[in-house]
């Protein structure tokens, strides 16, 4: 298992887009996808997933970083303490600007959550400190770093 990835999830254990509950908002839109629909799984945090209840692993039709993209499909409940870290980030995502980076509401939040439209601003701040940490500790990883760059480089084209 990748250690940065292991270090983000913690990170983003405690933390969430508010204060509040913001799945009251939208009665949990984020966590209602279906057999086509999953979470994007970081590098290597398939194993954590071996005979899971809530959810197995399936390949996508897709690659990135030169690996094919493993996504996450859930039954649309999850243990709280086990849920992939795309699902901790979300709505959050990395942007690649002029050789630096920086936190940004991630474009496929748009159509699916509520605060998408809000900004950053609206999130709890806890939660964007703890969203940038994870980033820099995945950043730190080759593995990780490469994944983050194609994801942004994707959803840019
Ligand atoms: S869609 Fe947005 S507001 Fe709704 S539960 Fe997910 S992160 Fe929270
Ligand atoms: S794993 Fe949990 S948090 Fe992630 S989409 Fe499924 S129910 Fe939602």
């Amino acid at each position: 298992m990748n250690n940065a990835v292991l270090s983000a999830r913690e990170l983003l254990e405690g933390v969430t887009p508010l204060k509040r509950d913001c799945g009251s908002l939208c009665a949990c839109a984020c966590c209602q996808g279906d057999e086509q629909t999953g979470m994007l799984l970081f590098p290597g945090e398939e194993t954590l997933y071996e005979g899971c209840g809530f959810g197995r692993v399936v390949t996508a039709n897709f690659e990135l970083a030169g690996r094919r993209a493993l996504l996450f499909v859930c039954d649309g409940h999850c243990e709280r303490g086990a849920r992939p870290l795309s699902c901790r980030l979300f709505p959050l995502f990395l942007r690649f600007t002029k050789g630096d980076t920086r936190v940004a509401i991630d474009p496929r939040a748009a159509s699916v959550c509520p605060l998408a439209g809000y900004g950053l601003e609206a999130l709890n701040p806890a939660f964007v400190h703890a969203a940038r940490n994870a980033y820099d500790i995945l950043l730190g990883d080759e593995d990780c770093a490469a994944f983050l760059r194609a994801l942004d480089a994707e959803l840019t084209l």
